[in-house]
């Protein structure tokens, strides 16, 4: 006989306890990623991972020990759950403009923005509530969500649809800057409606943003928290924009050091659920941060980054002009980390097409994972800046391959 918290293991028909509802319904992209890391010779362009070659290794080095030595206590001891007082002041010097005005109480620094997006869910999201936003939407919101189980509504800021109200969303998940998955920037005038649209039926916007310094061919367009300031200019910021930003992209990931912005009522009620999930932020990735910011280590390694990144964008497109323009189509993002292709054939299921990836030595994403509804799977994202353009050539050459195998056996 079970118990209320026992359930049958249907495998083995052994009793086992049972896990929480919403883990039969994970997504199975990352699980695949690392099966993927085991087959000789696969040239991975699914993940979203920065180029390793940039990353500033004799640098941070260098600042891991200084940063141990001079600030043992920050560095090794436990810190402020909401993070180093001078990181908090330093993001919030450099975001404030001379409508957004913002000081350390507007500012919660986190373990990567993935972090930042788990605590969103906590304080924003009630069970089964409702998420707005653009579809297809990043995998890992989604994921950090699930928990909640929450529905989603689509919105098309571009194409004006931006009906809030009767959407009935505790927020809205926007990712202006090249979004992930599809790499599309929104437009000033889509911003200007969102941030509108926001204050005037009082829904929170969480506007998601570690692309936003990999602009390639364009000046940056103003954040929409900055458009948010501008609609009350002078005052500390209380709007309804909470702004998440990484060091991920412009520094590198494995300090898993971020920041979220807001009005101070948001900014506590993110700490009080960030004080249950991590007690404190790492000391030591906080300080080498800081001095990373302190010293213009970001500032200097951007040029090359963003050379680095424009060149294997173009090689990613023109290898895809060559081999693939058959059976996708596709525009080519003025930033971020990836190209976002459509299959002509909207009934093409991109799952085959990463199965036959597997099979030609090609790992690309499918569009299957990027979408809460799950209807839309004609999609598939590819990355442009892990690998050299040589191996993105390949990449896609072999992709040509695995198009062709599919619609051979489907013929
Ligand atoms: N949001 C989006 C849209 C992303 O693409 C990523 C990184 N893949 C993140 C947030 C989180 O990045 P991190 O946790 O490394 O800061």
């Amino acid at each position: 006989m079970t118990t209320p918290y026992l359930a049958r293991n249907v495998e083995s028909d052994a009793v086992r306890p049972a896990f929480a509802n919403w883990l039969s319904s994970t997504n199975d992209l990352t699980s695949r990623f690392v099966a993927a890391e085991r087959v000789p010779g696969l040239i991975n362009i699914a993940g979203g991972l920065p180029a390793p070659e940039t990353f500033p290794v004799e640098e941070l080095a260098a600042l891991s020990q200084a940063v141990v030595r001079e600030f043992p206590r920050d560095s090794l001891g436990y810190g402020p759950t909401d993070g180093l007082v001078e990181l908090r002041d330093a993001i919030a010097s450099r975001f404030s403009t001379q409508s957004l005005r913002l000081d350390r109480s507007n500012v919660l620094i986190t373990a990567g923005g993935t972090q930042a997006l788990d605590l969103i869910g906590k304080v924003l999201l009630e069970a089964g509530g409702v998420v707005a936003g653009e579809f297809p939407m990043y995998a890992g919101a989604l994921d950090a969500w699930r928990p909640r189980q929450p529905r989603y509504h689509c919105l098309r800021a571009e194409a004006g649809d931006l009906d809030l109200s009767s959407a009935k969303a505790q927020f809205v998940y926007a990712v202006p800057n090249f979004s992930n998955p599809t790499g599309k920037l929104v437009g000033l005038a889509a911003r200007r409606a969102l941030v509108d649209a926001a204050h005037r039926t009082g829904v929170w916007i969480v506007e998601d943003d570690p692309y936003g310094s990999l602009y390639y061919d364009e000046t940056p367009l103003p954040r929409l928290i900055e458009l948010s300031a501008d609609l009350a200019p002078g005052e500390a910021y209380r709007g309804p924009v909470v702004y998440l930003g990484t060091f991920s992209k412009e520094l590198v990931p494995g300090l898993r050091v971020a920041w979220a912005i807001g009005s101070p009522d948001i900014i506590q009620a993110l700490t009080t659920a960030k004080q249950s999930a991590a007690l404190c932020s790492n000391g030591m990735a906080q300080r080498i941060a800081l001095a990373a910011m302190r010293g213009g280590l970001t500032e200097r390694m951007r040029p090359k980054l963003l050379g680095l990144y424009r060149e294997r964008r173009d090689a990613l497109a023109a290898a895809m002009d060559e081999h693939l323009s058959d059976w996708f189509e596709w525009d080519v993002p003025v930033g971020g980390m990836f190209i976002w292709a459509t299959a002509r054939d909207r009934s093409l299921d991109t799952d085959a097409v990463v199965s036959a990836g597997l099979k030609t030595g090609v790992l690309v994403a499918p569009g299957r994972v990027f979408d809460p509804q799950g209807e839309d799977r004609s999609g598939l994202r590819l990355n442009f800046t892990l690998n050299p353009p040589d191996r993105l050539d390949e990449a896609v050459r072999r992709l040509g391959a695995a198009m062709r195998l599919l619609y051979e056996q489907v013929a």
